[in-house]
């Protein structure tokens, strides 16, 4: 789509600020969360690309700041927005602590860690429902890791240990083994990775592999178009973090407060992974719940300084922020 006229200069942003915030725990493979924070005539938006992102695949997330930063996002047809705790693979007791600490009566388990044991994750789930109480929601995430047949059978155990899981997340890789798997199991199939590497997100629900989609604005292009990609799709949406500071998790909010349907939790209780924030009031879920904001939070001048990082780093963020810029035109 030629957009000269829609792609706002880089000069015409008044402050470009780098960040770096350390993760509370190792996430991803990386330790510290860094971005650029810009604002233009409509308020604040975050560019946060993961650092192993090529310039062309940063695209989208830089689209996401300038809708933040140069236009007002779509009218939430909600105020608030029900997240979900999340339960790292950690031991049973642990994991109970984290739901009873979260006060959210969704929780998002991780299971299918390499290294461990099938029935670690069992032990997990079922302390997970015994702190969550017989009506919360459980939820299991296992990031691709099994083939149908070992998914088929893990998924069955695991929703016997919760008493009834709410659905699992990306039990494979494959969209084929996706609906290969659903059609065997009575639990619903979210996907997460394949509605991000799918060229086409509406091959997902034509291709029948799954009953819920996980989306993201941040790395879809902004708040305007993941609605048009959970339009595509046609499926129930979750809407998920990428882990950005409260300036770029208020898009994924607004993406939430403006789905028409919004029948689950979302994943958008991440401001805590971060070990700070570069905004005051920061967006952490109160009683499992967050606030549909209409801009992104103004970022605090003391904590954005607090989390300058070094020249060289500060360097290769504003080199980033340029060359990705220059792919926005072409
Ligand atoms: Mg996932």
């Amino acid at each position: 789509m030629p957009s000269n006229r829609a792609v706002p200069a880089l000069a015409d942003f008044d402050v470009v600020r780098v960040y770096a915030l350390p993760m509370r725990n190792k996430f991803r493979g990386i330790t510290v969360r860094c971005g650029v924070l810009l604002h233009g005539p409509a308020g604040w938006g975050e560019f946060c690309p993961f650092e192993d992102y090529t310039d062309s695949q940063s695209v989208p997330w830089l689209r996401t700041a300038l809708e933040s930063c140069t236009t007002e996002w779509p009218e939430p047809v909600r105020t608030s927005i029900p997240v979900n705790c999340t339960v790292p693979a950690v031991p049973p007791e642990q994991a109970a602590a984290i739901v009873s600490a979260s006060g959210c009566t969704t929780a998002k388990v991780k299971v299918a860690e390499p290294g461990q044991s099938p029935g670690e994750d069992v032990e997990r789930v079922a302390a997970v429902r015994q702190a969550l109480g017989p009506r919360g929601a459980i939820r299991v995430d296992a990031n691709a890791a099994w083939d149908p047949d070992e998914a088929v059978r893990r998924i069955r155990e695991l929703d016997r240990a919760a008493n009834g899981l709410e659905y699992v997340e990306q039990p494979c890789r494959e969209l084929t083994e996706l609906a290969a798997v659903r059609r065997k199991v009575d639990v619903r199939i979210a996907a997460d990775e394949s509605i991000r590497r799918a060229e086409d997100p509406l091959r997902v629900a034509v291709a029948e592999a799954a009953d819920v989609a996980v989306i993201k604005a941040t790395p879809l292009g902004g708040v305007r178009r993941a609605l048009q990609v959970a339009e595509a799709c046609g499926l129930p949406c979750v809407v998920s973090s990428a882990v950005e500071s409260s300036v770029g998790l208020a898009a994924q909010l607004a993406l939430a407060g403006a789905l028409p349907e919004l029948p689950f939790a979302c994943g958008l209780g991440t401001a805590a992974l971060l070990d700070g924030d570069l905004v005051a009031d920061c967006l952490l879920p109160v009683n499992g719940q967050l606030p549909v904001p209409r801009r992104a939070p103004e970022p605090d001048p003391k904590l954005v300084a607090a989390a300058t990082p070094p020249t060289e780093v500060r360097q290769r963020w504003l080199d980033r922020l340029r060359r990705v810029h220059a792919l926005l035109d072409s």
